[in-house]
């Protein structure tokens, strides 16, 4: 590799031991090559400022050209702030800062002309930006050529140091004035440079610093996501199809009469069109001689169950063995119940295990377990321990793979000393295309995006405060009806003993309103036991209770359909997966469903947009789309998986396009060559081999 790249940054002129340790330190820039490759996130575009007088909408993000005229610190009880007026000539606007006060205010010299660029609030007709972002325009003119300059993320440390956006460009120019050509390895082939009009690697990596305009800017940023993201889904297929290769997986060749007789006489209903599609991909990749891992998605109540029965029914006809797996005990039992009462009369034969099946009960069903005169068994995690073996597993399904972690998975796999287990994953949260290629971009992935037919959509309401009287008459009246009541209050760990005091007090309330012994009420809880909480929710099932006042333990797939009343407290707290996972639990019986959503008198914007798109849509695929829009997908995936997705300029939600090509376009490349060993795919070997040097640690997803 080029020496200029590999020089440790503190060497670099102008950068220095202080300020190289804060690069490594705050943004993990340890050499040239680190600066080069972080890139600006945005550009300042010196021939386009507002004025003052030009602005006005609520939101809109500004840059201006103005003079800092007067600074103020106001010290008030609560607050301690910085207050700073800027004037061009046609107008004036206030600048406020919250945080780093003292700091800011030894930055600002009066009287000086910045560049200001910061997000306009009006409030009561006042204009002001808060923590805007300020750069000094010196008197001498500028020596860059061009009209963009590129702007940095950094930190108050290192803008301290001196290393401001200015010096960082400086920096960076000093760097290209000696880097040649050919320090700059290219990565891609020069068949797809061509073919997807893509700039050179070199040539992106220098104008994404310093591009002459817009558009070049633009072609620069496009290139490097194109490698982002290709390199990622190369190396994602690579993986997936070098699994297929070395693990073999049962064959089920046969379609046969556990299968066939099911089917024709057993089937309660006529499976959706999607259901039919998804079976048969299935059936499919089980019978392909390679072992399947594929996730399932499918809405709440869109019918997974039965598309998993009917796999562990061909593995039955193949003589193997299939285990279904589910997070919690109630869900496990639940499991058991439908498909032991689907099964009735069949002859498969079905067990359930968990930690509660104690004693000669669960020695009768190990026992039967390792002989294999158990077809199907049914239960919790307690599955995977040593001491349960089996005849001979064919498959695993695992229902809501959230809970369930790598490991967990991984124990699976020695449960069949033959074979692995194909593995059908199952979960509820519709997970948006892109995210699903780039987060299970090695599973394959079936979609149930069908309701069966008949079901009543949940009428979904937003309730204020002011309007609770009304939702006790409205939660008597169902009562009445006969029917069960959800009330789910917010939990967050960082606040978990207000949460839990704020339920304590909801539940008051509703116990003064809903009074024994005409009305019971069941409490769930993560602070209860185990065993408490399935007490509390077996009450409930069996209807001994009419209302349910929990947190979002109950969002897991429990299925009591005689629920038919959700209330969600606090709903400007949940995230839009959790509101949709929670609406889920009503709207399984026959009669008309409901959620409604309690919030305050206030919300925010994202507060107001996140209850719009509940009400205005009950589509999965929907609402997950607007929550990977309103929260990205970190948050949305949770954190074992972010990890592996941050990518420093592709966006999931906004790059679509580039990340359909560069899936399509690898996967095209390795089913053609899928050892990369044309003579045109060397240079994608050499890439790709020191793409997995770089990520070590990314192979944890599969
Ligand atoms: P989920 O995908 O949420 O696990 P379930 O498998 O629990 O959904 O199915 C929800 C309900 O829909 C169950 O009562 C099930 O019997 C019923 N169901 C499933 N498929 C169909 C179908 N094709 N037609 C009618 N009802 C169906
Ligand atoms: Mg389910």
């Amino acid at each position: 590799m080029s020496k200029l790249l590999t020089k440790p940054i503190e060497f670099v002129k102008g950068v220095g031991p202080t300020k190289g340790k804060f690069l490594i330190q705050d943004l993990n820039i340890r050499t040239v090559e680190d600066l080069l490759y972080t890139f600006p996130f945005r550009y300042v575009d010196k021939t386009n400022y507002t004025t003052i007088n030009q602005i006005g909408r609520d939101g809109e993000k500004v840059l201006l050209k103005a003079k800092i005229t007067s600074v103020k610190e106001l010290k008030g009880k609560r607050q301690h702030r910085l207050s700073a007026i800027a004037k061009d000539d046609t107008g004036y606007i206030e600048l406020l800062w919250f945080k780093g006060v003292s700091w800011v205010k030894k930055m600002i010299i009066p009287d000086q002309e910045y560049i200001i660029y910061g997000r306009l609030s009006l409030f009561k007709g006042k204009k002001t930006l808060a923590h805007p972002e300020l750069e000094m325009i010196k008197n001498e003119s500028s020596k860059l050529k061009t009209s963009l300059d590129a702007v940095y993320s950094s930190t108050e440390q290192l803008t301290k140091l001196g290393l401001d956006n200015k010096t960082r460009r400086r920096l960076i120019s000093t760097i290209f004035d000696e880097l040649k050509e050919s320090d700059i390895q290219e990565t891609l082939p020069p068949y797809l440079t061509e073919r997807l009009k893509l700039k050179s690697r070199y040539e992106a990596l220098i104008k994404i610093h310093q591009p002459k305009n817009r558009q070049e800017a633009d072609e620069s940023i496009a290139r490097l996501k194109f490698e982002e993201i290709f390199f990622f889904q190369l190396a994602m297929l690579f993986s997936k199809q070098r699994r297929k290769l070395k693990y073999k997986g049962p064959s089920f060749q046969t379609i046969g009469e556990t299968f066939n007789n099911f089917y024709k006489n057993n089937l309660p209903f006529e499976l959706t069109n999607a259901q039919k599609r998804v079976v048969k991909e299935i059936r499919t990749d089980v019978g392909s001689g390679y072992q399947m891992n594929r996730l399932l998605q499918g809405d709440v109540g869109s019918g997974k169950t039965m598309v998993a029965l009917l796999t562990m029914l061909i593995a039955i006809d193949n003589g193997f063995q299939a285990v279904m797996l589910a997070p919690t005990q109630i869900l496990a039992q639940q499991h058991f119940d439908s498909i032991k009462e689907y099964l009735d009369g069949t002859g498969v034969r079905v067990g359930y295990l968990s930690g509660a099946v104690k004693g000669k009960e669960r020695k009768i069903v190990l026992d039967y377990l390792r002989k294999g005169e158990l077809n199907i068994i049914v239960g919790t995690h307690a599955l995977l321990e040593d001491y349960v073996v089996f005849n001979k597993l064919g498959i695993a399904v695992i229902d809501e793979q959230h809970r369930f972690g790598v490991m967990q998975r991984a124990k699976l796999w020695n449960k069949n000393p033959d074979f692995i287990p194909h593995i059908l994953v199952m979960t509820a949260t519709p997970i948006p295309r892109t995210l699903a290629m780039t987060a299970y971009g090695d599973l394959d992935v079936s979609v149930i995006d069908e309701l069966p037919p008949g079901r009543k959509e949940v009428k979904t309401l937003h309730m204020r405060e002011s309007k609770r009287y009304q939702l006790i008459q409205f939660m008597r009246e169902e009562i009445a009806k006969g029917r069960q009541i959800y009330i789910v209050f917010p939990l967050i760990e960082e606040s978990e003993t207000l949460d839990l005091q704020n339920l304590q007090r909801g539940y008051e309330e509703i116990r003064d309103i809903f009074k024994p012994p005409e009305f019971q009420i069941s409490v769930v809880h993560g602070r209860l036991k185990p065993a408490d909480k399935d007490l509390e929710m077996k009450r409930f099932v069996e209807k001994k209770t009419q209302i349910m006042v929990a947190t979002t333990v109950i969002e897991v797939g429990v299925n009591v359909p005689n629920a038919s009343v959700m209330i969600i407290e606090n709903t400007e707290r949940f995230g839009l997966s959790q509101l949709h996972q929670l609406r889920g639990r009503v709207g399984r019986g026959a009669e008309q469903s409901y959620c409604i959503l309690m919030s305050g008198n206030k919300l925010s914007a994202e507060g107001k947009e996140r209850i719009h798109t509940m009400v205005s849509t009950t589509d999965g695929f929907k609402i997950a789309e607007a929550d990977l829009r309103l929260r990205g997908p970190g948050d949305l995936m949770g954190t074992q998986q972010s990890g592996v997705m941050r990518f420093q300029l592709l966006s999931l939600v906004e790059d679509r396009n580039i990340l359909t090509t560069a899936r399509n376009v690898a996967k095209r490349i390795l089913d053609n060559d899928p050892n990369l060993d044309h003579p045109d795919n060397k240079l994608l070997r050499k890439s790709l081999k020191k793409y997995f040097e770089k990520h070590k640690d990314w192979g944890r997803i599969s």
